[in-house]
């Protein structure tokens, strides 16, 4: 057994658990654990339980290996996404500015924005990967990479390629904490749900090209068969063909529609498409960023709200539509002043109240 307290039985648990919303704290030769109740359920213990770790304890629940209880577990930590944690650091933070740089990325409408204050604080982002395959009679893989901002959920645009050229340091894969696990979880959800959108816009043109070839070969197999037909028509009618001969032909020439059907059937299944998408790995980017403590002058209204100045990409992070999600650069306000995109402007999803 590898004897590396990192990489015991017992931290693996206990990682397992933290990351999952639990207390944990250690006892003995085992662990104390407070687990969330649906958690609790799925393992089949109780929502407060001392886990006993390598050991027998007629008092407790134990993992050992081979047992049931830790065959959950691994099950259940082989259903995640291997997260990977790194964090950035930068030698420089912008420190003013930010009012021209709202002007640049942004149009508040009916609204006067300004800066009240700024802060340097840790951020996180998660960068998460969606892998995607689509077999037809070619096939076509790729990688869609997606960011948010932990905090805010706002999408993030190539953060990938930036974080390249930054200087980073991977954190051991450390237990998340489970506000960290909580909100990952929901992203993870979100980019599920979003993904199959992603990848058809992807794959597109791969879509474009076997329906053409479909129709194509579409096109070449009704005039071979049509080909055929006159063909076989022409020679019924040569003379000193005998009766029974000439009954034969025609029968084949009935059956010929028949067997064009399935022979386009063929050609609708050698160019259908499948595709498979998952979820390939997540990681987790915890980096300074810079805080904006905003207003919104709407009228005699005041609206406070937050942006993010992202030293990766060395840009504010679009706002969240209060409406449907989505990210937002362009921002309307309700009269109840959420924050909307063009799409929710009308009716604010929100609150129901037209502006
Ligand atoms: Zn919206
Ligand atoms: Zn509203």
């Amino acid at each position: 057994m590898n004897s590396d307290p990192n990489h015991t039985l017992e931290s693996f648990v206990e990682r397992f658990f933290v990351c999952r919303g639990a207390v944990v704290e250690k006892r003995g030769s085992g662990l104390d654990l407070l687990v969330p109740g649906d958690l609790a359920r799925r393992f089949g213990i109780p929502e407060y339980c001392h886990l006993a770790v390598e050991g027998e304890s007629p008092d407790s629940y134990s993992v050992n290996y081979g047992s049931p209880l830790l065959e959950t577990i691994i099950q259940a930590a082989g259903e995640q996404i291997p997260l990977t944690i790194v964090r950035l650091a930068f030698h420089y933070l912008k420190s003013q500015g930010f009012d021209r740089l709202i002007q640049e990325r942004f149009t508040f409408h009916g609204a006067i924005v300004g800066v009240n204050n700024t802060a340097e604080v840790l951020t996180e982002y998660l960068l998460l990967n969606c892998r995607f395959l689509a077999q037809s009679d070619e096939q076509k893989e790729g990688l869609i990479p997606r960011a948010f901002n932990i905090e805010t959920g706002a999408p993030v645009g190539n953060l990938e390629e930036m974080l390249e050229t930054t200087e980073k340091e991977f954190e051991p894969d450390g237990p998340c904490s489970p506000f960290e696990a909580g909100k990952i979880d929901a992203i993870i959800d979100w980019v599920s749900r979003q993904a199959p959108k992603w990848v058809e816009a992807e794959i597109q043109p791969f879509r474009d090209s076997m329906n053409r070839r479909f129709r194509r070969d579409v096109a070449n197999l009704e005039a071979y068969y049509a080909d055929l037909k006159q063909e076989m028509r022409d020679n019924l009618k040569r003379s000193g063909m005998s009766k029974q001969l000439i009954q034969e032909r025609r029968e084949k020439i009935a059956l010929i529609p028949e067997e064009m059907a399935k022979k386009k059937d063929d050609l609708f299944k050698k160019y259908s498409i499948k595709v498979k998408i998952e979820l390939s790995g997540a990681m987790l980017i915890r980096t300074p960023a810079v805080k904006l403590f905003c207003q919104a002058t709407i009228g005699r209204s005041k609206k406070p709200f937050t942006l993010f100045y992202n030293p990766i990409d060395k840009s504010l992070d679009p706002l969240v539509c209060n409406g449907c999600g989505q990210a937002a650069t362009d921002i309307h306000f309700c009269d109840r002043l959420h924050l909307l995109c063009p799409e929710c402007a009308q009716i604010c999803p929100a609150c129901n109240t037209r502006s």
